[in-house]
């Protein structure tokens, strides 16, 4: 008489003839299969081959179980806003130029070939030109508001977070106004979300710290996700927490960002790639 009594190793069926109480042994006993399979009737794994390109040694519910076990927990993600949850509108170049000069922009741009922190900057100036200086900056910032674009993929991959209960935080050097405007007018909304009215903001690690502490997870069971090595990644890293860097047009490649020395976890070219990569690498659990 032919019965399927188990599965082997190629994830397919096995038809072991008996005869009477003397099984012909088959590719694989079941005693190499953890016990809970051994005796699971065979038709249940019969598609696997179907689901599974390759056909894997184990039914495919253990396989998940497995891999499920050794991936990293993570429950929040922050996110960086300009330029990462929105287009990229504001030209910090001109605005820079504005704030420094041309002259005194490219003898700094020189010197900081990875960028200007211009806030810290201006930190050091007398408080006249600290005034005349944010004054700019703020013209800069409200100009950014009147274009604001919400950045493709952003809605789907919060809506992903919220199907998986995972914390979504927010950390900008924007201004409050520009938080509130993005939750306003996309209807998203990020808790906490820190603008620089928090200090010490990025790339200080505080932001960050404070929000895991508002959640009360550990930095390591969170992804910082923005589009500036210097501000983002550097902040991600500091505070211990996972990061990944959205290039959207390829320009870290540049030899300039070598000497931050900071390597983020991950690097996309779209918010819609972080769907996957949190999927394939992090066990979402809130
Ligand atoms: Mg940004």
């Amino acid at each position: 008489m032919i019965c399927f009594s188990h599965v082997n190793f190629n994830g397919r069926t096995t038809p072991s003839r008996t005869t009477g109480s003397s099984p012909v042994p088959s590719p694989l006993p079941p005693k190499y299969l953890p016990p809970k399979y051994r005796t699971m009737p065979s038709l249940l794994f019969k598609c696997i081959p179907f689901i599974h390109p390759k056909p894997h040694p184990f039914p495919l519910s253990l396989v998940t179980a497995m891999s499920t076990k050794t991936k990293t927990r993570l429950r929040g993600v922050v996110f960086d806003m300009d330029g990462t949850l929105t287009v990229p509108v504001i030209d910090f170049s001109s605005m820079y130029k504005a704030v420094l000069g041309e002259t005194e922009y490219r003898r700094i741009r020189q010197e900081n070939p990875s960028g200007i922190d211009i806030l810290h900057l201006i930190e050091s100036w007398s408080p006249d030109e600290q005034r005349k200086a944010n004054e700019i900056i703020l013209d800069f910032e409200r100009l950014g508001r009147e274009r604001l674009q919400i950045m493709p993929g952003a809605a789907e991959l919060c809506g992903f977070l919220d199907s998986k209960k995972i914390r979504r935080g927010l950390i900008t050097r924007n201004v409050k106004e520009a938080v509130d405007l993005y939750h306003q007018r996309f209807e998203i909304v990020f808790s906490p979300a820190l603008s620089r009215e928090f200090r010490p903001y990025k790339p200080d690690p505080a932001p960050l710290l404070h929000i895991c502490s508002t959640w009360d997870v550990q930095p390591n069971e969170v992804m910082m996700v923005g589009d500036s090595l210097k501000d983002d990644v550097a902040c991600g890293k500091r505070a211990g927490a996972f990061t990944c860097l959205l290039d959207e047009k390829g320009r870290y490649c540049s030899a300039d960002f070598t000497e931050l020395d900071l390597e983020p976890d991950f690097k996309v070219a779209s918010l819609a790639e972080v769907h996957s990569l949190l999927e394939t690498n992090f066990d979402l659990m809130p």
